[in-house]
């Protein structure tokens, strides 16, 4: 069960350290109103991504085409790059949202993540081909069909074809901006002669509304709030005004929306220093702005930020830091998860973070509530910004009156204390003549979005080839 948040009232600190808190708790607080405004912007940047090509949320087709019916059954393979882990996974799909699945993870290393993506695709058809063989996989003459889920932003041309836009979340390779990530495996796969057949490309967000509306119907979202954040909806064919791709076989289709860049130009989010600092530190500065606000790859990074500020203005540590604590990227989100989830006056588990984990010679009382408040500050103004993106959806897709289904992945969502209670609190105020809100806008936990979806539209893209007239 996800731990809930415990927040404290009072810091019980000097005059100076009072009046610091006080200035971090404006710069991420985030009202009512100030909320509404920024679900405003959302939504009208969602539909200019959907007018036009190259706008800041670029609102991308994902050329998968109508609804499931439930009778999507078969055999296939999933292939999920860009979460924490690479996964092969062997999905067999039963209709109606039942399903088996087996699984093997590999870690990619940094080496990998920032090479040349030669290398990286080598190592992946390596794990693909040892994967067949731990589960005995022999198809004898036909190819096995793969859905490959690739977490990063793909302008798609078909179900199974697509140019890769750019990188995100610390991957970097060389080599496969502008390329076809399914031709660049296809190509690694062949050369092993792994007899597998990618037959769709689909981003973890799409994946992830699939397999949430195998067995919910009424699913009309699915949202990745993990390492990275992206969300994926149902759109009508006639409001996407952009499309040039010819006659569909439904009116309607899934749009990856690639959210993780709204408001790249600042007009509306409330970017502080330390996202700031952030962002010019990062490997793609000046890019994937909102991603960087809410996500678990970046959430402890603008605290440690903030906290080595008040550590260069001795209020906080006695002035003290440590290796860890200096080093990017050396606050962990999870760390953040432990310290909100810690309750008491004493406040060990926080204690014991900050002098076992991060090595920190000096810790008062005082220092574990002023970085309990900041981690409580980052993670509340995470989850709010989340609930402007999912009232955007909402509102989009007019889905409130009728109720629906959001399937959600990701570790932020799974793990993070109150992460869900903050987001369904956002929508509170976000829709405040709904009183029902929670209700009509259903969240939960999808599971395995990434393999099951993948699987699901190495399904549909069969069934689509068989209907489109040729
Ligand atoms: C990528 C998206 C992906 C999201 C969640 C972002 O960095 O741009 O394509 O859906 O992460 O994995
Ligand atoms: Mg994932």
């Amino acid at each position: 069960k996800v731990p809930v948040a415990h927040t404290i009232t009072t810091i019980g600190g000097t005059p100076p350290q009072e009046a610091m808190v006080d200035k971090i708790v404006k710069a991420f607080t985030i009202t009512p109103e100030y909320l509404e405004e920024i679900t405003q912007h959302f939504l009208s940047e969602m539909k200019k991504g959907l007018n036009e090509e190259d706008q800041t949320i670029a609102m991308i087709p994902s050329f998968v085409e109508g609804r499931l019916t439930g009778e999507e059954v078969g055999q296939f393979l999933a292939l999920d790059l860009g979460g924490t882990n690479l996964r092969v996974v062997l999905v067999d799909l039963q209709g109606r949202g039942n399903f088996t699945t087996k699984s093997t993870k590999y870690k990619v290393s940094d080496s990998l993540k920032t090479g040349d993506v030669k290398d990286l695709y080598n190592f992946i058809a390596d794990c693909i081909d040892s994967f067949l063989t731990e589960h005995n996989l022999d198809y004898g003459t036909a190819d096995i069909h793969l859905g490959y889920t690739f977490s990063f932003p793909v302008y798609q041309s078909k179900i199974n074809r697509g140019l890769q836009k750019q990188w995100t979340k610390g991957f970097n390779c060389s080599g496969a901006i502008g390329k076809d990530p399914v031709i660049l495996l296809q190509d690694a796969l062949a050369k092993k002669h792994v007899p597998v057949l990618v037959s769709a490309l689909v981003n973890d967000t799409v994946g992830t509304l699939l397999s949430n509306a195998y067995s919910k119907p009424d699913t009309n979202a699915g949202i990745i709030f993990g390492t990275g954040s992206n969300g994926a909806y149902i759109e009508k064919m006639s409001s996407i005004k952009k499309w040039k791709g010819g006659p569909t076989s439904s009116d309607e289709m899934i749009i990856n929306m690639e959210f993780g860049a709204f408001d790249n130009e600042r007009v509306v989010l409330p970017v502080t220093p330390w996202d700031n600092k952030l962002d010019r530190e990062s490997i793609n500065p000046h890019k994937q702005i909102f991603e960087k606000m809410i996500s678990g790859m970046y959430l402890g990074e603008i605290a440690r930020n903030v906290l080595l500020e008040l550590v260069d203005r001795t209020l906080l540590f006695e002035g003290y830091s440590s290796k860890e604590l200096n080093s990017q990227w050396g606050f962990e989100t999870t760390y953040m998860s432990t310290i909100e989830a810690d309750q008491g006056d004493s406040l060990k588990e926080t204690h014991r973070v900050l002098s076992s984990s991060l090595n920190i010679p000096k810790v008062s009382e005082v220092d574990c509530r002023i970085v309990k408040r900041v981690c409580d500050l980052v993670g509340t103004r995470a989850a709010r910004l989340a609930a402007a993106a999912i009232a955007g959806i909402a509102r989009q897709s007019s889905s409130v009156q009728n109720g629906c289904d959001i399937g959600i992945d990701g570790s932020l969502y799974e793990f993070y204390p109150s992460f869900e209670q903050r987001i369904e609190q956002g929508l509170v105020e976000l829709f405040p003549d709904v009183p029902d809100i929670n209700k009509r806008i259903r969240l939960g936990l999808a599971k395995d979005g990434s393999g099951v979806g993948a699987a699901l539209c190495a399904c549909v893209a069969k069934k689509m080839a068989e209907r489109r007239p040729s």
